[in-house]
């Protein structure tokens, strides 16, 4: 039997503190046989990925993770081939400008509220074009504002908190298509934030399987094994692929470790299997 999988990294690329290649090496060292990067809205830490990942002998999954206008937020992964990745590269585009819109004005609000940091700060937290709101924590907890990143989410950047501004975004039914259209697998991120009742869920999970979901987010970091049981269930009712991952952004997002999130998560080596049948 191969090792465990995780199939929700996040690099330097966009908001992990990991280089691609330490994320590869990472993933290595704790025993884990595949991983998939998934930044939000670039897929610029593939090709490093992918040469690390041949040089330590890991298999490597090209993805990426798009925001999608829902409330109060929406995750899609998208999931490519070695071969067909670059495809989807004009639509990211598209979306990092629609992100760049966003930053100011949540630093310009911090600003009001008597917090001195600049984008400049924020950009300095970042290794490459995608700036998010986990480098805008990191800047409020290296000034000593929040103890925890965990903590600038709750009092400041959450969706429905003082400095929280949306970006525009594609539709779910947009941003499903988009992923298909390029040739890549679409999966739900993180149902389990969505979920406020099975019956929500159930009628969210149709809809989406309308548009061309393949898969779920079943397994994930902030999961109960209540939550993941409700989950695996719909799984086999809308036949979707019963994916996941850890959501792991180093030290961007404290005690979720690559493969275990906060320490019993296990993806089985036959989920990438599901999957890869229809790239
Ligand atoms: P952004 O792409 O700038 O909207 O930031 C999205 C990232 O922020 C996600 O990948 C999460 O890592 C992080 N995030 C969003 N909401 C929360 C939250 N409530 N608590 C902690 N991290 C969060
Ligand atoms: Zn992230
Ligand atoms: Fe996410
Ligand atoms: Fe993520």
């Amino acid at each position: 039997m191969k090792a465990y999988i995780d199939l929700h990294t996040h690099s330097t690329a966009s908001d992990g503190s990991m280089r691609p290649s330490e994320l590869v090496r990472h993933a290595k060292e704790k025993g884990l046989s595949c991983i998939a990067i998934t930044d939000h809205d670039t897929l610029d830490g593939v090709d490093e990925a992918l040469k690390e990942a041949s040089a330590s002998g890991i298999e490597l999954i090209p993805g990426v993770e798009i925001g999608v206008d829902f409330k109060p937020e929406m995750h899609i992964l998208g999931y490519f081939s070695t071969s067909n990745y670059t495809r989807i590269i004009p639509v990211l585009s598209r979306l990092r400008m629609l992100r760049e819109q966003r930053n100011p004005k949540i630093v310009d609000k911090l600003n009001e509220m008597g917090f001195k940091i600049s984008m400049e700060d924020v950009r300095a937290k970042a290794g490459g074009k995608v700036i998010g709101r986990p480098h805008i924590a990191k800047a409020l907890l290296e000034k000593g504002y929040v103890k925890t990143t965990q903590e600038a989410f709750e009092k400041y950047l959450a969706c429905g908190k003082p400095a929280y501004f949306r970006k525009d975004m594609l539709s779910p039914e947009e941003g499903i298509k988009e992923i298909k259209n390029a040739g890549g697998v679409p999966v739900l991120a993180h149902p389990v934030h969505l979920m406020k009742t099975i019956k929500d869920m159930d009628a969210l999970l149709a809809e989406l399987k309308g548009y061309g979901l393949s898969g779920i987010e079943a397994h994930y970091t902030d999961n109960t094994s209540h939550d993941t049981g409700i989950l695996l269930r719909l799984a086999i009712k809308y036949d979707f692929i019963a994916t996941g991952g850890s959501d792991f952004h180093g030290s961007f997002k404290e005690n979720i470790d690559i493969g275990v999130g906060r320490g019993n998560l296990k993806i089985e080596y036959g989920v990438l299997e599901e999957l890869k049948k229809l790239f």
